[in-house]
């Protein structure tokens, strides 16, 4: 018998998760393109709606990225050219650029150990007279220390801001992220818990005059048509993208139930192997696992294996945000965020999406569990 190449393993697959809902996105779809109303359409208003109500807030805002959301609330909050706003080395690199986009000076706080998240302990200590908000990041789909970080935050007299752009449906105490903080940034990115078929955003808010703000804004300013009242941009969600989005919504709580099975099934398979899983949520804490995170001291030895059979992987993320050539001019050099610097060094996400197969699981987790017997 000939041998034969085993099938790829994906890192993400985003066809099994559209093939259930082909035809009612091709009917919203129609409709859409039907109506004619591309741009902030009936569906739009409806999806914030219903985001609003999914989230429990009292106002969302489609916008066109979560890269947007986070820069439009920084606006709408008047942070900018002379503010300081605190968040952690280890994100994604636009949890930064909004802050440097709104023309302030984004300052790093260092991450826990355990979780990968903003340590209030950091935050205390990196905090500046000039900061006027902290970005929490709810990275992996895990939630943040939200009650210490709320309390430094309150103490210090400073906004807390949620980049959720990875946590959509994750909860705190029994209560969604997103509601916690002045607003929150979401991210409809395909590849996320909650994607379109491009790029979308949201923000979620309880506060009256930010979300009147963040209306203006994503629209140039506007209060009616050609009244400009701010100087704002072209920063809306289109209708396509929220019509996908209603009818991808309703799913969302049993796509992190799946997301968090897999997570459990990783976490067996892996418990007696050389692989760090990630830590469980705490109690009160919640993980709705965006990513799987795992480490390893021999990283490219590990990816090299997984490579070899077939199986993709990512890295989230390989070099901490003050070490990225584009922040070299803050001048943080190694050492700055030790935490931060060492988990980039030895993580490794594997394949995580709520359809991936038990057969795809254990192909990794074979290979995983083989590999640590050869290393060791
Ligand atoms: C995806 C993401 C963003 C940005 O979202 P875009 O829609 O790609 O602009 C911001 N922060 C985090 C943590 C993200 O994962």
């Amino acid at each position: 018998m000939m041998s034969q190449m085993p099938d790829k393993v994906p890192f993400l697959d985003l066809h099994s998760q559209l093939a259930p809902l082909r035809d009612e996105i091709d009917t919203a779809i129609r409709r859409v393109v039907d109506s004619c109303g591309f741009v902030l359409g009936e569906d739009v208003r409806a999806f914030e709606r219903e985001f609003a109500a999914s989230i429990g807030s009292r106002h969302a805002l489609g916008v066109d990225s979560g890269t947007s959301a986070l820069h439009l609330i920084l606006r709408g909050l008047g942070i900018g050219p002379g503010d300081d706003v605190l968040l952690p080395a280890n994100s994604f690199i636009a949890s930064a650029e909004c802050v440097s986009l709104a023309g302030a000076q984004p300052i790093f706080a260092d991450v826990d150990p355990e979780t990968h998240l903003l340590d209030p302990a950091s935050v205390e200590r990196h905090l500046t007279p000039q900061t006027k908000a902290v970005i929490v990041v709810h990275l992996f789909g895990r939630t943040a220390a939200l009650d210490e970080l709320l309390t430094v935050c309150r103490r210090r007299g400073v906004h807390l801001i949620e980049d959720a752009c990875q946590a959509h449906g994750a909860t705190y105490r029994g209560r969604r992220v997103g509601t916690f903080g002045i607003a929150a940034a979401w991210s409809f990115y395909p590849g996320k818990n909650l994607g379109a078929f491009g790029d979308a955003g949201g923000v979620t808010t309880d506060d009256d005059s930010l979300f009147q703000a963040l209306v203006e804004l994503r629209d140039h300013g506007q209060v009616r048509k050609y009244e400009h009242h701010r100087i704002g941009c072209t920063g809306r969600l289109d209708t396509l993208q929220a019509a996908v989005l209603r009818v991808k919504l309703p799913h969302l709580d049993s796509w992190n139930a799946a997301r968090r099975r897999i997570a459990a099934r990783y976490e067996t398979s892996l418990r007696d192997s050389e692989i760090s899983t990630p830590a469980p949520p705490r109690p009160g804490e919640d993980h709705v696992y965006h990513l799987y995170v795992v480490r390893h001291p021999q990283r490219s030895a590990v990816a090299q294996a997984l490579t070899e059979n077939q199986i993709g992987f990512g890295l989230h993320y390989p070099v901490p945000i003050h070490r990225t050539p584009a922040y070299a001019h803050l001048g943080q050099g190694p050492g700055s965020f030790p935490v931060s610097e060492r988990l980039a060094g030895g993580i490794l996400s594997l394949p995580m999406y709520p359809e991936l197969t038990e057969s795809h699981l254990e192909r990794v987790t074979d290979v995983l569990r083989r590999f640590s017997l050869v290393s060791g």
